[in-house]
């Protein structure tokens, strides 16, 4: 780490960064499957071709297997190296994997923690990390809806355990709930969890009298909405409830878990967002981050399955990102 250190010091305004490592390609889960390498491949030629200036490109380093284990029984991460290993195989019923997916499970994890290392230590104004394979809902010892390794919450745990930050704030505005997520810190009042999502839908977790558990309770805030919902819907729910939960709790750093699933395009889900609301979201955390923690906001892509709705999604939060500060 301290090799890159002398670079980064000479850079005198901190930029947008985006992470994105080519093993994020290599994630091979067969034909059809909606979670495809040209997912990211989508987002990256949007982001490369859209004119956005100020931003800075970044090839994250992939984590250990000690980092996964932050947040991830050790037999299970051993598993799945196992079973990459070997070719590949079938972690659940819409959960596979190919040669190469443990290791581009561990450059995804690896992204988000390098994108908070960089947030924090001030390197960067704001973060978003091209994370594939997803992880909202994978759990501590299974993998679950197309997710390994939960990205989001290996990430907070190394801003807690990395750097000492006692509130990390998780916001999952994908159209899933981010059971993973919520159950990694369910009883746990240092991170609290927000998540806007579609209900009914899979995993079916996520009823608004999920609140937390023990220590945890009141550090979990689920905002189910049904099929249909628009942008009016989120923008007021933002207002309402999403930032003034953000006011109360104080975080240091906030995550996004950006998944692009709620775009009206989308053909895994109903809620009809455009591609405008995903910017009306990010301005609304970043307004709220930079009164609470320096603007210190790192996004880490979920879902999303319609490429044009998943680039146009993400090119209007990262428009935002880096139009934030100026002026
Ligand atoms: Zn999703």
């Amino acid at each position: 780490m301290l090799r890159w250190k002398g670079a980064l010091e000479t850079m005198k305004d901190p930029s947008t960064q985006i992470y994105f490592h080519p093993l994020s390609l290599e994630h091979d889960t067969g034909y059809g499957h909606p979670e495809r390498a040209d997912r990211v491949r989508a987002v990256r030629q949007r982001l490369q071709s859209s004119g956005l200036e100020g931003l800075d490109w970044l090839t994250p380093r992939i984590a250990t297997s000690a980092s996964i284990a932050t947040n991830h029984d050790v037999d299970y991460i051993a598993s799945v190296a196992k079973m990459a290993g070997k070719g590949g195989g079938q972690l659940d019923l819409d959960t596979s994997l190919s040669k190469q997916s443990y290791r581009a499970a561990l450059a995804s994890a690896g992204s988000g923690i390098q994108a908070v290392n960089a947030v924090l230590k001030g390197e960067a104004k704001n973060a978003f990390s091209i994370t594939r394979p997803p992880g909202h809902h994978a759990l501590a010892s299974m993998a679950m809806g197309f997710c390994l390794f939960n990205n989001i919450a290996i990430a907070a745990r190394y801003a807690i355990a990395g750097h000492g930050l006692k509130r990390v704030f998780i916001f999952d505005w994908d159209v899933h709930h981010g059971n993973g997520t919520q159950d990694s810190f369910y009883d746990d009042p240092s991170v609290f969890f927000c998540s806007i999502h579609q209900s009914p839908l899979y995993p079916g977790t996520g009823s608004s009298a999920e609140t937390g558990h023990g220590p945890g309770e009141g550090y979990t805030l689920n905002l189910p909405v049904p099929a249909g919902t628009g942008g009016d819907v989120y923008q007021r729910l933002m207002v309402e409830k999403v930032v003034p939960a953000l006011h109360a709790f104080e975080p240091e750093i906030i995550l996004i878990s950006a998944g692009f699933d709620a775009h009206e395009r989308d053909p895994l889900a109903g809620v009809l967002l455009t591609d405008g609301d995903f910017a009306m979201m990010t301005r609304l955390v970043l307004e709220a981050a930079d009164r609470l923690c320096d603007g210190k906001v790192v996004a880490l892509l979920e879902g999303g399955y319609d490429l044009q709705g998943l680039a146009g999604g993400s090119e209007q939060m990262v428009r935002a990102l880096g139009a934030w500060g100026r002026q």
